[in-house]
């Protein structure tokens, strides 16, 4: 504004300047001396014709002295004519420099225009802001009015009003349409060039539209900033976090969001001093947190920060945990103005925390009370916790203590298996079961069953080690026991039924001599029915013996099977016949695919059929029906034996393929040793095969075996 101030001050003076006419007051002057010179003469006149004695000069010599006197007067008069003539044109030129010096700076624009729009001249500052050149000036194509927008006329029809009274029109804003069709924004103030003469006016204008687009873009950061503080409020505002800004020495509430109110039953506070707040509370705890902050600059931060309070006014205290920081607020000259507090109820965590305390300390007691030693380790294996039972076993004092005597104290024979099934339970997070020997603070060894679980989190991760190790000395010195008599007992029955089956064959090979002797040759009746008896009796014996020899084998490994390839389809039907021979009160029934070429033991898988046939027989009632299936189920086989008899209860299902197992207790009704399915599970199983039973108890059996079509590697 200054600038428009000086500018129209400048108008003023060249104005001024330009009206100066300076002939004029030189002739005023000039006539001044004229007059009073006429004056004179005409004083000196009437003096001497008054008084002519008075003058001893003659008319002539008065008239000759005026005139000398004239013709001085009019020199000197001349002489100051001229000089205030010169040093008239000497400031005019000094003016027109320093005006063409404006005209052409090319910082105002300057144009001589007439009021009804006609511009006659124009500097070239002006031009260029208009884009017009001074060709198109001199064709008379720039006309002020044609200049100014629309929206722009009343206010230079306003600055013509101002003209036409005052002389000069106010500063004002307008925009000129350049010749490209777009605007510059201008400031212009005009002065009529002469006062009386309201046609022609000098305007001066200053191109300000890079002030207008500086003002545009303050506007557009003054939005921006406006837009940016009401994110930010209205984030603070549903922020999850309890925030509040206090500000001046008082700290009275100027804000506080959204989860603030609602944790307090929805009320603001505002206004209030934090000690005013204190007592809506009914809080104990002081304020002196948010006035150090205030007073030193310092943030604090609190972790599970415990108060009691009144928290929605209804008299009933709370107690919560929070964690805080309290921030300072600085103002614009960046002194503290006030405190900023950011809060979240931590009180379920906490509450949480204590109870998993709770349940470490019931952990602790409980794992203490077992007379098993437990201990816990990390992800990484490193142990963290041993219970009271470990302590005890190896009166360890301290934990480190405990740590090394553990390990120490692994049998030499156990100890690297340990090491290594530890290491390698580490990497995959397999659980671990071991039994080891550990060496207790007598320095006796004594057997322990490790194990060790992995508990992992939802995402897999092992979260912790459980171990155990539970004292199993007792068990083991029964387990050794009975491992020594039962390997007392197979050597025995290894003898025994070595030993009895010599002479069974003799017997057998005596019976069938006697058996086949003719009539004639001492053989009454009475006598051949007992040879008969004898005979049967022989045979189960020898099949019993067989069966013992059999299991003998087994456990020593010493069953070897004779592969070959054969029709099993062939073979199930020869065990059929075979049954159907002896079982004449069964209904025996066989479905079998056409011909099934196996590679296999013929006359081990022969004894298992058998086997089962002679089950279903023994086991179900006269007339009852055995059904036979065999089937090729695309490289493997499957033989099923389903009868109607007494089934076998599902408790009792998978003990009938151990050692002398019998599911029934009426089976003493029922001879056997409860041998046959557990020699025919072991050879099943070393043909690489598989056996079960499906049954209910009453409801008769299914039972079934299943062999690979090509085995693996028969030998
Ligand atoms: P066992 O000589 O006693 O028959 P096995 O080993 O062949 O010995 O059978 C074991 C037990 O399984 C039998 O004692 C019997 O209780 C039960 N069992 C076997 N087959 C059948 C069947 N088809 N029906 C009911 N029970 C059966």
């Amino acid at each position: 504004m200054r600038l428009f101030t000086k500018g129209k001050a400048f108008a003023g003076i060249l104005l001024a300047k330009v009206k100066v006419n300076y002939t004029k007051k030189s002739v005023r002057i000039f006539n001044y001396y004229f007059l009073l010179l006429a004056i004179c003469c005409l004083g000196a006149t009437y003096l001497f014709n008054r008084h002519p004695a008075s003058f001893e000069l003659g008319v002539d010599q008065s008239i000759t002295i005026t005139a000398l006197l004239l013709t001085v007067l009019l020199f000197f008069q001349l002489v100051r004519v001229n000089k205030g003539k010169k040093a008239a044109e000497r400031k005019l030129q000094i003016t027109q420099v320093r005006f063409d010096k404006v005209y052409n700076a090319g910082i105002v624009g300057l144009l001589f225009t007439r009021l009804d729009g006609v511009v006659i001249q124009a500097n070239d500052c002006f031009l260029s802001m208009i884009g017009y050149s001074a060709d198109e000036l001199a064709k008379g194509l720039v006309s002020w009015k044609t200049l100014t927008p629309e929206k722009f006329q009343s206010a230079s029809a306003h600055a013509v009003e101002q003209l036409k009274t005052l002389g000069y029109c106010e500063p004002f804003e307008k925009e000129y349409l350049r010749k490209d069709g777009t605007t510059v924004s201008v400031i212009l103030a005009s002065s009529l060039l002469d006062s009386n003469d309201s046609a022609d006016a000098v305007t001066f204008i200053i191109d300000i539209s890079h002030k207008q687009q500086a003002r545009v873009r303050e506007d557009e950061l003054n939005q921006y900033i406006l837009k940016q503080k009401e994110e930010l409020q209205r984030l603070l505002m549903n922020a999850p976090a309890m925030i509040s800004l206090r500000r001046g020495p008082e700290l009275r509430l100027e804000f506080s969001n959204q989860a603030s109110r609602d944790y307090s039953g929805n009320k603001d506070h505002l206004g209030l001093t934090p000690k005013e707040i204190a007592a809506k509370f009914n809080i104990n705890t002081g304020t002196g947190m948010l006035e150090k902050v205030y007073r030193t600059g310092e943030s604090f931060t609190a972790k599970a920060f415990n108060l009691k309070f009144d928290r929605t006014g209804n008299g009933q205290m709370e107690e919560a945990w929070f964690d805080f920081v309290l921030e300072p607020l600085m103002d614009e000259q960046g002194r503290i103005d006030g405190v900023a507090s950011f809060g979240f109820d931590v009180t379920d965590m906490v509450k949480a925390n204590m109870e998993l305390k709770e349940s470490e300390n019931r952990f602790r007691f409980l794992a203490d009370s077992l007379a098993h030693k437990i201990w816990t380790c990390g992800p990484d294996g490193k142990a963290n916790y041993y219970n009271k039972g470990w302590y005890d076993y190896l009166n360890a004092g301290t934990f480190e203590e405990l740590h090394t005597a553990i390990w120490a104290s692994i049998h030499p024979d156990d100890l690297q298996a340990a090491q290594s099934l530890w290491a390698k339970a580490v990497v995959t997070g397999d659980d671990l079961e071991l039994e080891q020997r550990f060496k207790n603070a007598k320095g006796e060894y004594q057997w322990h069953l490790t194990r060790c679980c992995a508990h992992k989190n939802t995402a897999g991760e092992i979260v912790l080690w459980v171990g155990s190790c539970t004292n199993i000395q007792d068990q083991k010195v029964v387990q050794e026991t009975a491992d020594l008599l039962s390997r007392k007992k197979d050597e025995f029955l290894g003898i025994a039924s070595h030993e009895l089956k010599t002479p069974i064959t003799s017997m057998k090979a005596s019976l069938q001599i006697l058996d086949n002797l003719p009539d004639e040759d001492f053989k009454p009746a009475k006598v051949k029915s007992f040879v008969g008896m004898a005979n049967r009796q022989v045979k189960k014996l020898n099949a019993i013996v067989d069966e013992l020899l059999d299991v003998t084998r087994i456990e020593s490994g010493k069953m070897a099977l004779n592969y070959t390839t054969y029709s099993l389809s062939d073979s199930v039907r020869d065990c059929a016949e075979e049954i159907r021979s002896y079982a004449k009160d069964k209904y025996i029934i066989l479905t079998t695919s056409p011909d099934i070429m196996v590679i296999a033991d013929k006359v081990r898988l022969e004894q298992v059929i058998v086997n089962l046939l002679t089950n279903a027989a023994k086991y179900s009632p006269a007339g009852g029906t055995i059904s036979i299936e065999l089937e090729n189920r695309g490289g493997v086989v499957r033989l099923t034996v389903i009868d109607n008899g007494i089934g076998i209860p599902p408790s009792r299902q998978r003990m009938i393929f151990e050692k002398f197992s019998r599911a029934h207790e009426a089976s003493q009704k029922y001879s056997g040793l409860g041998l046959g399915l557990y020699i025919s599970s072991q050879i099943v199983r070393q043909h690489g095969g598989d056996i079960g039973v499906y049954s209910e108890a009453g409801n008769g059996a299914k039972f079934w075996f299943e062999l690979p079509l090509y085995p693996d590697s028969p030998n």
